[in-house]
Parts: C-alpha cells; structure tokens; sequence
C-alpha cells in the first residue's frame, strides 16, 4: 500500500467519522461537560455568580444539540422543531453574554434573553423563514455575532488590568465565533444555499456542528480560566488588605516599599515614609470598649486616606500604627502632609453615643537617604522621629534629620538627628 493510498484510505475514515450527526452528538456532550463543569465549579468554589449563568448557557447549548441530533438522525424536523433548536441556541449565546456582564458586576438581564429566545421562536413563523435554511441563517446570524461580539467588547473595555491575561482567551473566542458565523453565511450566500460539501457532510450542518464542538470545549476552558484567575486576584488582594480598615497590610507594605525603593534608588527619586501612632489609645480601649477602640481606628484610618487623597499607599502597621509611602514628592509638600494629617484629626473628633471623643496622633517623616540599604532603613528612622514626637508631648509631627526639615522649610516642625 503506498503512501498517498493510506491518506485517501484515512481520509475516507475521517471524513465518515466527521459527519453532522457524529459532530452535533460529540458538541452536545461537551455542551453538557460545560454545564457539569460550571455548575461543579460554583459548588465547589467562592460561588461566583457568572458560573450560574455559564451552566444554563451550556445546558441550553447541550439542548439544542441534542435536538439537532434528533433531528438530524431523523433527517428532516417540523419546522417547530427547528426553531427550538434555534430558540435554545441563541439563548446559549446570550447565556454566555450574561455571563460576562454578571463577572463584570453588570446586570445579567436574562428578561432580554428570554424576548430573544421566544422572538426567534416566532421567527419561524414568517413564510420567508420556513423555506430554507440560508433564509434563517442569514435572520439569525447577526444576532449571534452581536451577542459574541457584545461579551468581547465587554470583557475588553472593563477588564482590570491584572484580569487581562485572564480575559483574553474569552475575548479571542467570542470574536472568532462571530466570524465563523459571518463566514459561514457568507459562504452559503455565494454559493445560494447550496456550497460544496464539507468533511464529507453537507456544509450547512457539518460546518456548524464542528465549530460548535470546537466552540464548547474552548469555551470551558476560558470560562474556568476566568473563574479560577477572578479567585487567585480575591486572594491575594484578601491577604493585602487589613481586614478592619480595608487599607494595606504590613504584607503589602513590604511588596510596595521593596518595589519603590528600588525604583527610587535607579532613578534618584525621593522617597518618604510619613508614620504614625494614635496617641494615649489604650484609655479608649478600655473606657469605651474593643468595638469603640476599632471604631477610632477606622475613624482616624478615613480622616488620613481623606488627607492623602491620590496617595494610596496607606498601609496599617499594626494595632493603631500606620504608614504612608510617598514617592517622588517635595520634602517640603511630605511635611504639610505630615501637618494636615495631624491637623485633620484633632479637628474631627470620634462621635460615641452621641459625645465628642478628642483623639490626636503623633507622627514621624523620614526620607530615603544616600546610604540606606533598604526601605526599612527609612521607616525605623520614620519611627525614632515618631518616638520623639511622642516623647515630646505628642499631638505632633517630627522629621528626622535635618536637612529634611530644610527641605521642607516647615519651621513648626521639630528635627529629630543628624
Ligand atoms: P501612646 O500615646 O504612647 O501611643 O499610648 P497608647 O495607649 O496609644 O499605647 P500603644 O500605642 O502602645 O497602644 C496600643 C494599644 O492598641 C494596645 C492594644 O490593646 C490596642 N490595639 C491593638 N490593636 C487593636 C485593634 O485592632 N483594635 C483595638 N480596639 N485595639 C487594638
Ligand atoms: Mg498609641
Ligand atoms: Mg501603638
């Protein structure tokens, strides 16, 4: 047997095996492997929403392949048959679209889904639609498209920037579907509903029974990467994040300031830490209770992040301690910082039951010097100035080292060091 012999003998095989019924069933069942998947995955994962409306998108997906599989097998349906199909389909697509906008805190509206599905329901209706099948292709085609293309679209304009990667995969699909389904009907309409065959079958239900097979089995795999990604980014943010203020943890302050100081170092940029400590809080823990003493802290937490607005590096350090990271900034701007923070939270006192409770912070600044090694080395000099702002009174600010302050020609403020 020679070579090009066994390739038309293969060939043969394939095309016998890639016929429309063996596709449409090979699409139906991993229509439903989608719906399994999604569905097991929102079991067994942080319950995102967007899983549910993926599972009823397969599940419909496997419906109308099971119905054109019927259908198939008996050769020709009634034309209510075909619009189930059809119906079911659609309502798969937008599945996928609602999908999308629930994982992008959007609104499903499924209500819309339901009037499309039931509008092409009555679309075979029309004596036009009834004839041939290049007729309800071509009615329904662009809604398809628009349906894929509207999830690209979105997934593409909102994606935050750390999803991307995450994204992209649904992106490339959803466009590249619209397009099969463009050049799909395209084709039929050059050819007047009657192309070539396509692997063997006819190549209006081959050609759509392959890419749907192609269609569902991509698709399991970009909705999983989305879900999985959207997981890995809550965790991470979870473990940046101080859980009774919502700001930065010590964590993330250790991943900011090793990047900043880098940077800073290459480039010769400024770099501050601006640290602070409520003062004489242990007495409110005890008069008032833990919850009051939490409640100051997220009090004295907003005041600050409302003061170094544009500044999101605010970090808790730990019980009533914070910092703020301050890159590329005048020493002199640091040290108004510095002032208005202090400022902010004596003129704002924590409401309890209805009575001002006064609180007052001291607060230490400290700049990136020639011969620091790391940024710990700008923080713990950040603390000694906040140590002496404390052992001078409280109720102030300190800058370590003198030619900070110079800098910062702010004569209020105190020098601490050399
Ligand atoms: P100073 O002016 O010297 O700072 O005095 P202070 O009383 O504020 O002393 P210190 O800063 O050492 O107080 C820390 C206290 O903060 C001790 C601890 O009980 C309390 N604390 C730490 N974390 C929390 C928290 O998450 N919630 C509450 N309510 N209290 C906390
Ligand atoms: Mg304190
Ligand atoms: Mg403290």
């Amino acid at each position: 047997m020679n070579n090009s012999f066994i390739l038309m003998e293969l060939s043969i095989q394939v095309g016998w095996r890639l016929d429309a019924f063996t596709l449409i069933v090979a699409a139906a069942l991993a229509a439903l492997t989608m719906a399994a998947s999604m569905g097991l995955l929102y079991l067994a994962s942080a319950r995102q929403a967007c899983l549910v409306d993926w599972t009823v998108a397969a599940a419909l997906f496997a419906l109308s392949n099971g119905l054109g599989a019927i259908g198939l097998h008996q050769q020709a349906g009634p034309i209510l048959f075909i619009a189930c199909v059809n119906a079911l389909h659609i309502g798969g697509h937008f599945g996928m679209l609602a999908g999308v906008r629930r994982h992008l805190h959007l609104a499903p509206g499924w209500r819309w889904g339901v009037l499309l599905m039931a509008a092409v329901l009555a679309a075979h209706g029309l004596m036009f639609a009834r004839g041939a099948p290049l007729y309800r292709l071509a009615l329904f085609t662009p809604f398809v498209g628009a349906l894929n293309l509207g999830a690209a679209w979105l997934l593409w304009r909102r994606s935050e920037r750390e999803a991307c990667a995450a994204h992209t995969p649904l992106i490339v699909l959803q466009v590249l579907s619209a397009l099969q389904q463009a050049a799909r009907m395209a084709i039929m309409l050059a050819y007047d509903g009657r192309p070539p065959g396509f692997l063997g079958g006819d190549f209006f239900r081959t050609s759509g029974a392959l890419a749907m097979l192609v269609y569902m089995s991509l698709a399991t795999m970009c909705c999983a990467l989305i879900v999985s990604h959207q997981q890995t980014l809550a965790l991470r943010r979870a473990s940046l994040t101080d859980v009774l203020t919502g700001w930065l943890n010590r964590r993330a302050l250790h991943d900011v300031a090793t990047r900043d100081f880098r940077r800073c170092r290459r480039n010769g940029s400024a770099m501050f830490f601006i640290t602070f400590d409520i003062d004489h809080f242990k007495p409110i823990n005890d008069r008032y209770g833990h919850g009051v003493g939490d409640a100051a802290i997220c009090h004295v937490t907003a005041l600050s992040a409302r003061v170094l607005r544009g500044y999101d590096a605010l970090f808790r350090i730990g019980g009533e301690e914070f910092a703020v990271l301050v890159v590329g900034e005048h020493a002199g701007n640091v040290c108004a910082m510095a002032e208005r923070l202090r400022e902010a939270v004596v003129a704002t006192p924590l409401t309890v039951e209805g009575k001002p409770v006064a609180m007052t912070v001291s607060v230490g600044v400290a700049a990136l010097d020639a011969h620091d090694q790391k940024w710990e080395d700008i923080l713990s000099r950040a603390d000694v100035a906040l140590y002496h702002a404390k052992q001078n009174g409280r109720n102030r600010v300190s800058v370590h080292g003198s030619d900070v302050i110079g800098r910062g020609q702010a004569a209020r403020l105190q020098a601490v060091g050399a």
